[in-house]
């Protein structure tokens, strides 16, 4: 343990001590734990940008931008403001995935949802093959452990089949199911591809797109998107438990005054999990 001694100013030191008479723990332990927040240093969190409920009821302008995004993790997924395709962030870079192609996302692009993590993985393995996204999501389920937390994923490998869509560019007030309507599929064959995504647990449906959600992006950057099925191997596979979740909440007259009390997740589900 090293001490550190800095300045701060009139207004932070008053925060600080006021939350340490409030709570009673002392003063070094919260700017440590501070610290190692900001700095995503001793602990793995999630990131995620508005909620699936309110994609549902179509809030779907921008949140926060890429820039931001990245400050909090290099791995995640999500789309952007009025479904302008899907977000794919791998190795600290963000990607859009349209109609058109991929193209890295400029800074100042804006998301209305979107998941990252500063990606350390806890567990490796090598799948020899996989038939279809169910036998990959049954693969990562076998190292889950538990429903209840998140994890991120990344695979990694050459597939034979890729079966992906990307949103096409609508309004900021299109419910997701109205956009998915005009969705591209793409169907790519014998790809390299990196698969990077999450899981969310069952019990947070109101917040998240539960079970397995997965964005890929081709080795060559052609194509990619949000993965609907997939065939091929050797993969490999590294996942990472995610013990901290922090979500931002979007304080856009949209979001405030939404109504999201609606239980929205089947519907949610059969959109982004349809059965193939
Ligand atoms: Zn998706």
């Amino acid at each position: 343990v090293r001490e550190l001694t800095c300045e701060l100013p009139q207004e932070v030191d008053d925060a600080l001590r006021a939350r340490a008479a409030r709570t009673g723990e002392d003063v070094s332990r919260i700017v440590a734990r501070a610290l190692a927040d900001w700095l995503q240093v001793g602990h793995s969190t999630v990131f995620q940008a508005s909620t699936a409920g309110a994609l549902m009821e179509g809030v779907a302008g921008g949140a926060v931008t890429v820039a931001d995004l990245l400050r909090h993790g290099d791995l995640g997924l999500g789309t952007f403001a009025a479904w302008d395709g899907e977000l794919v962030v791998v190795d600290g870079t963000a990607y859009r995935v349209g109609g058109d192609g991929v193209a890295p996302a400029p800074d100042d692009a804006e998301t209305p949802f979107a998941l990252v993590t500063r990606f350390v993985a806890d567990h490796q393995v090598q799948l020899e093959h996989v038939e279809t996204v169910a036998e990959l999501h049954a693969a990562l389920d076998d190292l889950r452990g538990t429903e209840n937390e998140f994890l991120a994923a990344r695979i990694d490998g050459p597939l034979e089949r890729l079966h992906t869509r990307a949103v096409c560019r609508s309004g900021v007030t299109t419910p997701l199911a109205v956009a998915a309507e005009s969705q591209t599929e793409f169907e790519v064959s014998d790809t390299e591809a990196t698969m990077v995504g999450f899981w969310t647990p069952p019990h947070l449906r109101s917040l998240g797109i539960t079970g397995w959600h997965l964005h890929a992006v081709t080795r060559d950057r052609a194509t990619g998107g949000h993965v609907f099925d997939c065939r091929g191997g050797p993969l490999s596979v590294r996942v990472q438990h995610l013990a901290d979740f922090r979500l931002s909440i979007p304080e856009t007259a949209a979001f405030l005054h939404a109504d999201l009390t609606a239980d929205r997740s089947r519907a949610l589900d059969a959109i982004e999990h349809p059965r193939s």
